[in-house]
């Protein structure tokens, strides 16, 4: 049995929580996009920490019903008003320019400008991230507050990037475990200065991969860092075949800010993923959420389309839209903390513990109930009252007849995960268990 819950339980908190928040601060300043230099420099970054393959997809590919998009690169880009003073400049911050702006060098007066550019009047203060993937336009994002301020006149506008045929790049590792069957962790790469959407995710699924590198493992673990919607699609569209091997799956992004836990279902809504996800945050002791499946948000959207409708859910904090800070500047690194980050890498942990140790037991003395007291499992009189310990293993014995998993009997008996396994233990050990046939 491998022991991630030992691992989530004795991680030092302070030390992974910094070392995923340093990783978080170092790509911060890179322009990421779904293609091009900034997502290649993040992956190649994640390389030099875990054994990362990195592929190239060539610009033009057919994947199901899209098409592996031109590559987009960028330099610089910035609006000079009538006095020649950079009102707006993608030097400052990234997200300044539309994703995947068409190249322009052009003079125009503010009320032809002012078409192509993006504020947020509900949040003056803070700078909108935009993208236009797939029809070609270019435009500008900025404050309100300095927006306002702009005054007539002719501005010079140039956005110095390349749209051409070049490749989508994606990294993906596997780990192999004692089966061929695969828990898919999933994560997007494709914001650029966004640190809570993004790069929270890149962070923990990093640090979750350098665990598991050390762990033994029953299952095959395949880690995707991809471009949204259209890496995942990609992904499929190469790997269909591959694809059936995934029982359990988890999206991978918001997990470093101050918010409860929220956990989304796959599409399936009992899929064993989704049933250990509300296991673990039932027992943690804490505000969470559940919310159920809907074909809107990250990645799971693809994983979980009716043609694979594969068991992938999504573990968070605060759901994407959620935040004020949402797709925009203020989803910086002040919203990211540490001990967020930290406490999410242990509740992945303790889901894929579960999913790790889950099995079907038999009770090989199953007529009468085994006599617990003359083997040393009974405990000793005037305890008071009937200990989690005792309960574990009659819950254990009672429902292992071949047909209940572990899962099952700790959600029925309302006791942590970790009860029972103990329990399935220290009865295997006595003799009066054993695990079923073909499991
Ligand atoms: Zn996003």
């Amino acid at each position: 049995m491998s022991a991630l819950r030992d691992l989530a339980l004795g991680l030092d908190q302070d030390e992974v929580g910094s070392r995923m928040f340093a990783f978080v601060e170092e790509l911060f300043p890179i322009c990421r996009s779904i293609t091009g230099d900034g997502i290649r420099e993040t992956l190649r970054r994640i390389a030099e920490r875990i054994p990362l393959e990195i592929r190239e997809v060539p610009t033009g590919t057919a994947v199901f019903d899209w098409t592996v998009p031109k590559e987009w690169n960028i330099t610089e880009a910035y609006i000079e008003d009538p006095t020649g003073h950079r009102v707006v400049d993608f030097a400052d911050h990234n997200i300044h320019v539309v994703g995947y702006s068409a190249p322009v060098d052009a003079k125009m007066p503010l009320s032809e400008l002012r078409k192509h550019i993006y504020t947020l009047p509900d949040q003056p203060e803070l700078i909108p991230y935009r993208t236009s993937y797939y029809s070609e336009t270019w435009g500008f994002c900025m404050a309100h507050e300095r927006f306002h301020q702009l005054r007539d006149g002719d501005y010079a506008v140039r956005i110095d990037s390349s749209l051409e045929p070049g490749n989508l790049t994606y990294g993906e590792l596997v780990l192999p475990g004692e089966t061929e069957a695969e828990v898919l962790i999933s994560c997007h790469c494709c914001h650029p200065s966004l640190a809570n959407d993004n790069l929270s995710g890149i962070a923990l699924s990093m640090q979750l991969a350098q665990h598991l590198m050390s762990a033994r493992l029953r299952y095959t673990y395949r880690f995707l860092f991809i471009p949204g919607t259209i890496g995942s699609i990609t992904w499929l569209a190469l790997n269909e075949e591959r694809a059936g091997r995934i029982e359990h799956g988890v999206v991978v992004t918001c997990v470093g800010d101050p918010g409860h836990p929220t956990y989304k279902r796959s599409r399936r809504g009992d899929a064993t993923i989704d049933r250990a996800a509300a296991h673990v945050l039932k027992h943690s002791g804490r505000p969470y959420r559940i919310v159920d499946f809907s074909p809107y948000g990250y990645d799971e959207r693809q994983y979980c389309s009716p043609g694979f409708d594969l068991a992938v859910g999504s573990l968070t904090r605060t759901p994407h839209g959620e935040y004020p800070e949402y797709h925009t500047s203020g989803d910086d690194l002040d919203l990211v903390r540490p001990a967020c980050l930290a406490d999410s890498l242990s509740l992945y942990l303790q889901v894929l513990d579960v999913l790790e140790n889950d099995g079907v037991y038999r009770n090989l003395s199953p007529k009468g109930e085994p006599q617990l007291g003359k083997r040393g499992l009974y405990p000793p009189m005037g305890a008071g009252g009937v200990g989690s310990e005792l309960m574990g293993m009659l819950w254990m014995l009672n429902l292992s007849d071949g047909r209940h998993s572990l899962l099952d009997i700790a959600e029925r008996a309302e006791v942590p995960f970790a009860s029972v396994r103990d329990a399935a233990t220290r009865l295997v050990a006595a003799g009066l268990l054993a695990e079923a046939e073909g499991n």
